[in-house]
C-alpha cells in the first residue's frame, strides 16, 4: 500500500516531533516497522505500572482532550474506572468532521498502529475489554489502514484474549460513520453504534457513568489517545514540561485557506497564531483567521499574537477547539462564507430540539437576506440573528446548536462583517 502523503504534514521527517514523528517515515502497513520505531514500548510500561498508576501518569501529565472541549483525560479515565458495574467500554471518536479539521485522518493514515496501541493502553487503564473505533465515513483510506492494523495486531497477539502475553483481554471493533456531522457528538455516536438514529442524548448522565449500551464508557478523540504514548514513554513530568501549565504537551494544528503550505503542524502549546501562520507561509492581505472551525470564531489580523493554548484563546474571547486554523485573505467574500457556515449547520442539525432545528434555518434565511439585499433593513436582520443565536446557545441540547451562532457572531462583532 502507498505511503501517506507526506505533503499533508509539511514538517514530515523532523526528528523533534512527538505526535507526527512516524508520519511519512514508517510504512503504515507494517507492524514490524512500527515496532522498529518505538512501537509498543508504552503498552509494556503500562502493564508494568498497572491500571491505577497509568491513570495517575495521565492525570499528572495534564493531558486535556483534543477533540475540542479540553476535558481532563485523567479525570475521565478515573471516573470510568471507578464505576463498579461493568462491562466498561472504550470508544475512540474518529468521526472527525469539524470543517477544517484533518489531523486525526493524518494520524490514522500515517501511523495506524499508534492508535491501536493507545486504545489498548486506555482500555487497560479503565478496565475495558472491548473498544470501538468509529471512523468518519468519508475517510476510506484511514478506515482501510486501521482495519489492516487491527487485523495484524490481533494476528500477532497484540489484541485478543492475552495481549502481549500479559493475561489482559482486549479487542477493537471498527465502525464506519455514514456522513452525519452529528455522529461525532459522543452520545449520538453511541446511538449510532447501538443501531439507533444518530441523535444526541441529554447530559448528565455523562458517558463515564452511562455511555455505550448504558455502561461506563471512556470516549476519547484520536489525537487525545495518541498523546498517551509519549506520556508513558517520557513520563508525566517531562510531558507536562512541554507547552504551558494550563495546556500541556504538543498540539496538532490543521492549517488551511490562503497560506502557502497548508497541512497538519505540530507545535508545543503556547506558540502564537502568528508563528504558526509564518510556518505555513502566510500570504499578504490577510483579512481574518477562523479558529476552532465552524463552531469556533474569527480573529483579526491584528490579533495574531494570541497564544495557541486553551486558556490563551479563551482569554482572547475565542476558542482553540480541535485546532482548526483557517486563513482568509481579502479575496474571500466574508458574507458568502458566513452563509456557507450557516448552511452547514442547518444541514447537519439532527432536528431533535426546536432551538437548533428552527434556529439554524432562521439564521441562514437572515444571512441570505443580508447578502442578497432582499430584506428591508440589515440592522433588523442582525438583531434577529442575535436573538436567535442566544436562543440556540442557551436552549439547544448539544454542542451543535449551542455553537451554531459562534462564527457569525464573531464575524459581526470582531470583523464588522456587515458594516
Ligand atoms: P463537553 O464539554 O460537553 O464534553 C467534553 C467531554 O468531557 C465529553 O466526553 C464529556 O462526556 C466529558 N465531560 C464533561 N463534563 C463531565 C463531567 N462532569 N464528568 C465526566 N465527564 C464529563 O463537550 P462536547 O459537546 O462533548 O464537545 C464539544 C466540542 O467538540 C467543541 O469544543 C467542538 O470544538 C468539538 N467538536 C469537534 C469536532 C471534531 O471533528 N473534532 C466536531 C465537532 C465539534
Ligand atoms: Fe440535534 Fe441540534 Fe438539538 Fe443537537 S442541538 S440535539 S444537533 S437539534
Amino acid at each position: 500500500e502507498e505511503r501517506p502523503a507526506a505533503g499533508a504534514v509539511p514538517q514530515a521527517g523532523d526528528a523533534s516531533l512527538i505526535l507526527l514523528r512516524r508520519i511519512g517515515v514508517v510504512d503504515p502497513s507494517s507492524l514490524d516497522d512500527y515496532r522498529a520505531h518505538g512501537g509498543y514500548t508504552a503498552l509494556r510500561r503500562a502493564f508494568a505500572l498497572g491500571p491505577s498508576e497509568v491513570i495517575r501518569e495521565v492525570t499528572d501529565s495534564g493531558l486535556l482532550g483534543r477533540g475540542g472541549a479540553a476535558f481532563p483525560t485523567g479525570r475521565k479515565w478515573r471516573a470510568t474506572a471507578s464505576q463498579p458495574d461493568g462491562p466498561h467500554y472504550l470508544v475512540c471518536n474518529a468521526d472527525e468532521s469539524e470543517p477544517g479539521t484533518f489531523k486525526d485522518r493524518v494520524l490514522m493514515e500515517g501511523d495506524p498502529y499508534a492508535l491501536v496501541e493507545a486504545m489498548t493502553v486506555a482500555a487497560y487503564a479503565v478496565g475495558a475489554h472491548k473498544g470501538y473505533l468509529y471512523v468518519r465515513g468519508e475517510y476510506p483510506r484511514a478506515l482501510r489502514r486501521m482495519r489492516h492494523a487491527v487485523d495484524c495486531a490481533r494476528a500477532r497477539g497484540l489484541l485478543g484474549d492475552d495481549v502481549l502475553g500479559q493475561g489482559y483481554a482486549f479487542d477493537i471493533e471498527i465502525r464506519r460513520g455514514a456522513g452525519a456531522y452529528i455522529c461525532g457528538e459522543e452520545t449520538a455516536l453511541f446511538n449510532s453504534i447501538e443501531g439507533y438514529r444518530g441523535e444526541p442524548r441529554s447530559k448528565p448522565p455523562f458517558p463515564v457513568e452511562k455511555g455505550l449500551f448504558g455502561r461506563p464508557t471512556v470516549e476519547n478523540n484520536v489525537e487525545t489517545l495518541v498523546n498517551v504514548l509519549p506520556i508513558l514513554t517520557m513520563g508525566a513530568p517531562a510531558y507536562a514540561a512541554i507547552g504551558t501549565p494550563g495546556s500541556t504537551g504538543p498540539k496538532l494544528f490543521c492549517v488551511s485557506g490562503t497560506v502557502e503550505r497548508p497541512g497538519v503542524y505540530e507545535l508545543p502549546f503556547g506558540a502564537t497564531l502568528g508563528e504558526l501562520l509564518t510556518l505555513a507561509g502566510l500570504r499578504e492581505n490577510l483579512r481574518a483567521v477562523l479558529l476552532g472551525g465552524a463552531a469556533g470564531g474569527f480573529v483579526r489580523p491584528d490579533e495574531l499574537d494570541v497564544p495557541l493554548t486553551f486558556e490563551g484563546t479563551r482569554e482572547a474571547g475565542t476558542t482553540l477547539g480541535s485546532g482548526v486554523v483557517m486563513a482568509f485573505d481579502d479575496t474571500v467574500p466574508m458574507p458568502r462564507l458566513l452563509v456557507r457556515i450557516a448552511e452547514f449547520f442547518r444541514d447537519e442539525s439532527c432536528g431533535q430540539c426546536v432551538p437548533c432545528r428552527v434556529g439554524t434555518v432562521r439564521q441562514e434565511e437572515a444571512l441570505h437576506r443580508i447578502v442578497e439585499r432582499t430584506g428591508t433593513d440589515a440592522a433588523d436582520d442582525i438583531a434577529l440573528l442575535r436573538e436567535v443565536g442566544r436562543a440556540m446557545r442557551d436552549a439547544s441540547i448539544c454542542g451543535l446548536g449551542q455553537t451554531a451562532w459562534n462564527a457569525v457572531e464573531s464575524a459581526i462583532d470582531r470583523l464588522g462583517a456587515y458594516e
